[in-house]
């Protein structure tokens, strides 16, 4: 391997030489304390930054194996090793000058949700660890100024690195708060199991975010207090006790006056499937983490679902269990979500009432009498949410603050009221009790049998190189086809929908072979990351950028909502 000199050399070689030059210093050199890689050069300063990675070898990065022993301490460890790197270059950030993007330097920028990243992976087998990052070559113009690369490379870079990603030289107390707060959350998603729950909001937890754009705690809010007959208490192996509001499973549903922080309970609840960072005020706030925030979806496209749970009848004849459309109904739209959302596995639903179609939630008993139900299309959720549980085991939590229809099918009922929750099954059942219950469903319960086999259409296929665009959290494009990714509202970074383009690219390349059914593409995608990491998914042929995990559920909800892929049944 070449050594750090050669590189230094080479630089100085091509300094003031016009910009592709730099494209010589692709290649990795050994350093003191780890190895250099240039993997991708930029084509002028204006363009994407080039791509530069960090490996330090497991004895001399020297973290202990108890920090990352487990796959989510190791996610947690990657997390805090980002987070304490990324604060190092911020200092050195443009300080290199030059035109454009010279002297930039950058990481991936980790929201309140622990992630896993392609930017920071630790290797399991021997405690390795890699960093990559974005750095800004500098030139005055398209003139190479080696000289502040130089700076970069062997001045600032290095110091970030020592202070940052060195266990000898770093804060051993916070590592070690990071795995214990990340085993205190693995034993609550243990426990929701054991204890047939399927959600744990702490007392104490701040739920609401400080602004519609930021997602830091609001400070002053009213902090989360469990009513008494929900309350659970665990001892978490490193925190001790804890109590809070524990979620049976089954269907729940939370009312309440406008403004009393129903939707800010949800949201938790939605994002509860992942780990969040020390001072968020989610910390222990953990959700099933196959649970699912369904919602109407106007627009959204539909291939081969068999909705007919819901939607039939339909006027023309159309076929409900084998439905397809480029342009869906609020209704047909949450109905292909509800199964699509089963297919991936779920068994927890999250639904709100301000971003559903009420047609798909109720149909109130006075219009059941006026318009018949053999001219009505709509099964509504409310009398499949039962069936869901009971025959399913998928259980619901649902904010309904409008209608009273769903205190009969619940098991739970809970107020918000100034913020903190009450429960007050026992009263709303009471009141129910009087009102006619809401018509069961007419056909029997089925769901489909999920033998779905996605096929590649369109610009997906045959491109010799495959333009890959990512459109900030609204979506994804692969060539010409675009993807509409906007209402998956649990995708909690950018950079799970740059992962999802490279894991719809990778599977029309190398899983979609006119065998494989969905279900079986997920698992191969999943054993492979598992495997070998995010960056497995990358090709020669594209860009490299920064990839974080996606779970399986928005795996499926990305390729179910692909455009360019045309499913046939089994
Ligand atoms: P709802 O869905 O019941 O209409 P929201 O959940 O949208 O109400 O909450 C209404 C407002 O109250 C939001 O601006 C939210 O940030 C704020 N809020 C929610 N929970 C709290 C809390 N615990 N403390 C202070 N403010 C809160
Ligand atoms: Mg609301």
């Amino acid at each position: 391997m070449k050594s750090s000199q050669d590189l230094k050399n080479l630089l100085l070689s091509i300094d003031h030489k016009s910009y592709p030059a730099y494209k010589s210093a692709q290649g990795s050199y050994r350093f003191q304390d780890y190895i250099l890689s240039i993997d991708h050069v930029q084509g002028d300063p204006f363009a994407a930054p080039s791509r530069v990675s960090l490996r330090i070898s497991g004895k001399n990065a020297g973290f202990p194996p108890k920090l990352f022993d487990t796959f989510p301490k190791r996610v947690a460890l990657q997390d805090h090793l980002l987070r304490l790197f990324g604060r190092e270059i911020e200092q050195y950030n443009f300080k290199a000058r030059g035109s454009g993007k010279s002297g930039l330097m950058a990481v991936s920028r980790c929201g309140q949700e622990i992630l896993e990243r392609s930017a920071c992976a630790i290797d399991p087998g021997d405690g390795s660890l890699t960093l990559r990052m974005q750095i800004g070559f500098p030139a005055s113009g398209r003139t190479i100024q080696a000289g502040e690369l130089i700076r970069i490379l062997f001045e600032f870079l290095p110091g970030c690195a020592q202070r940052s990603l060195f266990f000898r030289n770093i804060d051993a107390s916070a590592c070690q708060r990071t795995a214990e707060l990340c085993e205190d959350q693995e034993y609550i998603r243990r426990e929701l199991k054991k204890r047939s729950l399927c959600a744990f909001v702490a007392n104490g937890a701040v739920l609401p975010r400080s602004s519609g754009v930021s997602e830091k705690p609001m400070k002053g809010a009213v902090p989360f207090r469990s009513p008494k007959s929900l309350e659970v208490s665990m001892e978490l192996p490193h925190r001790g006790p804890v109590s809070g509001m524990g979620i049976p499973r089954g269907v729940t549903l939370v009312v309440g006056g406008g403004f009393h922080g129903k939707s800010t309970l949800l949201k938790a609840l939605e994002l509860g499937v992942y780990n969040h960072v020390a001072g968020d005020g989610r910390e222990y706030v953990i959700t099933d983490s196959t649970g699912v925030k369904l919602r109407a979806e106007d627009s959204r496209s539909i291939s081969q679902t068999d909705i007919s749970l819901f939607i039939n009848h339909l006027p023309g004849g159309r076929d409900t269990r084998h439905f397809s459309t480029e342009d869906a109904s609020g209704s047909t739209s949450q109905a292909a979500n509800v199964i699509e959302a089963a297919e991936a596995g779920t068994s927890l639903f999250l639904i709100d009432e301000d971003t559903s179609a009420t047609n798909f939630m109720i149909r109130d008993e006075l219009m059941q009498r006026v318009v018949a139900d053999s001219e009505e299309p709509i099964t509504p959720f409310i009398s499949r949410v039962r069936e869901l549980f009971e025959q399913a085991g998928i259980s619901s939590i649902i904010v309904a603050g409008s209608s009273g229809s769903y205190f009969h099918p619940a098991d739970v009922v809970i107020q918000m009221k100034e913020y903190l929750p009450y429960d007050i099954t026992a009263r709303a059942k009471k009141e129910a009790a009087a009102y006619p219950e809401v018509a069961a469903a007419s056909s029997p319960f089925h769901l489909p049998d999920f033998r779905r086999i996605p096929k590649p259409m369109g610009s997906l296929r045959g491109q010799e190189r495959t333009k890959i665009k990512v459109l900030g959290k609204e979506g994804i494009q692969i060539n010409r086809s675009v993807t509409d990714l906007r209402y998956l509202e649990q995708l909690a970074d950018p950079e799970q929908l740059t992962a999802l383009a490279y894991i719809l690219n990778y599977s029309v390349r190398h899983l979609m072979d006119g065998r494989r059914t969905l279900g079986e593409i997920a698992d191969a995608l999943e054993r492979k990351i598992d495997k070998e990491g995010l960056s497995a998914l990358a090709d020669a042929s594209y860009l490299p950028a920064d990839l974080s995990r996606p779970r399986r559920q928005e795996i499926f909800a990305c390729l179910n909502r692909c455009r360019e892929l045309s499913f046939t049944f089994f």
